[in-house]
């Protein structure tokens, strides 16, 4: 199946080896698609984890020594390798997670990009010499690497949140336990054999699968050793880790939901928020955190935006990630397809109007059409939940107060998108929008060399880009005294 029949992993990778459980339990990863039970890999229960724990902790003093012109080779050395097995890696990723080959392909590609950035990164991490306050004193600020950093990462960018916080962490200088999510772990292992092919020291870069995440996160949590939790997922288990972070006051980076409001001005390029709108909306089936939730259009252009809107919906191809023509996989799983299905259900006993799709997909059960709903109002669960599926939903406003009120009346703060060739509105609308990132005229936002992240409950913390490297050094202060 894959050119390299050694990228397809089924043991965890922990201090070096390529380890099961203790417990000798392990768990399926299945196909989305039709189910099919790809291979077992360990279930990994706290003793386990905690022996990942105790090798980073060990490989840390090490890995932070090396200069970062060190650190560096192998990172590139990594991201060489990630891009030289590009296509076995996109295979893996679209056969355990469902997205359509060309975008894992695209996945791998952004997954290595934030490697090869981290690379160039770790040479500068310059720190201070500040005009000290007494004339016998000097002060430094140095950056030093936090320690063992623990990331947990979800299924929907099975690869790229784990470059994200991977790369920058050991270009830092700290150590990594990777925890992914139990519906994805093949590429997570996969990259570890690249990583190990790359020559990182034995245990400065772990990965443990297990199909009990509670418990990984209890040993984690409680652990004094991990001195930081990178996380990517639901808010729900954002702030559970928030919380269990308090009793040993880890450092935490949290990338949790959005409800991204995507809005399209009377003055807008339509054809080009259309396409915006379709790049926001159905990349990955819909299920990203920063997918276009909350369509707002300008009243006197709704009707138009939401007929082509609608007839692009249709030309969008249904079919297995495989397939190369397919333009939108399978969900995750069925459980998605009901969530979905309880929202357009909400949306249409509610008075919205379906102009397209609004059933499952007969290519099997975890299918479902690309669809799109108008006439939506504000307090529907479509508008206040992560829809998570191919779903558009469009509601009208009338003025510019108006929209920025309403997109911003909602907890999370993630994504926001802007459609308008006025000059001042595209300052101005970004500006007064509650979100961590706006997008103007484009749909698409995501890039190694931007800060990526939310507000309010959308998570702490920014990815990517140079501030990406902050969140795993410390600022150490040190007073040199007596220099008379
Ligand atoms: P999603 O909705 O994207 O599946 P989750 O928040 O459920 O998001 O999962 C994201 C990651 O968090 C996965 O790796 C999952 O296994 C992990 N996870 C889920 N529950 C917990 C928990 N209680 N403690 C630690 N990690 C958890």
């Amino acid at each position: 199946m894959l050119a390299v029949e050694d990228l397809l992993r089924d043991n965890a990778f922990v201090n070096g080896h390529w380890v099961s459980a203790d417990s000798g339990d392990r768990f399926a990863v299945t196909n989305p698609a039709d189910g099919a039970e790809l291979t077992t890999v360990p279930d990994l229960g706290p003793k386990d984890v905690d022996s990942a724990i105790n090798a980073a902790e060990a490989a840390f003093p090490a890995w932070s020594a090396r200069t970062a012109a060190q650190r560096a080779t192998l990172l590139r050395r990594w991201h060489d390798l990630v891009l030289a097995n590009e296509e076995d890696l996109a295979l893996l990723m679209t056969l355990e997670q469902g997205k359509p080959l060309k975008e894992s392909r695209g996945e791998i590609r952004y997954a290595a990009s934030f490697i090869a950035w981290f690379a160039e990164e770790a040479p500068r991490v310059y720190g201070d010499i500040i005009p000290p306050h007494m004339t016998d004193k000097r002060i430094l600020a140095l950056k030093q690497p936090v320690g063992v950093v623990a990331a947990i990462t979800p299924w929907n960018f099975p690869a790229a949140m784990i470059t994200r916080k991977v790369a920058p962490a050991l270009a830092a200088g700290c150590t990594v336990i990777i925890k992914p999510s139990e519906f994805t772990p093949l590429t997570a292992l996969a990259l570890a054999r690249l990583a190990e092919d790359a020559g990182f020291p034995a245990g400065v870069l772990n990965v443990i699968t297990t199909a009990d995440a509670a418990a990984a996160g209890e040993v984690i949590l409680s652990s004094p050793a991990v001195r930081k939790v990178s996380f990517t997922g639901s808010t729900r288990v954002g702030k559970l880790l928030l919380r269990g972070a308090a009793d040993t006051v880890k450092r935490v980076s949290l990338e949790l939901g959005g409800n991204a409001p995507f809005i399209v001005f009377d003055d807008a390029d339509l054809e080009a928020a259309v396409e915006g709108a379709v790049a926001s909306k159905y990349r990955n089936a819909g299920q990203t955190c920063v997918c276009a939730n909350r369509i707002y259009v300008h009243e006197r252009v709704a009707e138009e935006f939401t007929v082509r809107l609608t007839g692009r919906t249709r030309t969008l191809q249904v079919g297995p990630g495989v397939d190369e023509s397919s333009d939108i996989g399978p969900l995750i799983n069925e459980a998605a397809v009901a969530k979905v299905e309880r929202l357009v259900a909400d949306a249409r006993d509610r008075g919205a109007t379906l102009r397209t799709g609004g059933s499952r997909h007969a290519m099997g059960r975890t299918y479902y059409e690309p669809t799109l709903l108008s006439g939506i109002e504000d307090g529907m669960d479509i508008f206040q939940e992560e829809i998570f599926g191919p779903v558009s939903a469009i509601t009208t406003f009338r003025d510019e107060d108006e929209v920025i009120r309403r997109a911003n009346d909602t907890r999370y703060g993630l994504a926001a998108y802007v459609y308008t060739r006025e000059n001042a509105r595209s300052w101005r609308v970004p500006e007064a929008l509650e979100y961590g990132m706006v997008g103007v005229n484009t749909g698409m936002i995501s890039t190694a060399v931007a800060p990526f992240g939310g507000v309010k409950e959308s998570g702490i913390g920014r990815e990517g880009s140079k501030y990406g490297m902050d969140e795993y050094l410390e600022t150490k202060y040190v007073c040199l005294g007596g220099i008379e």
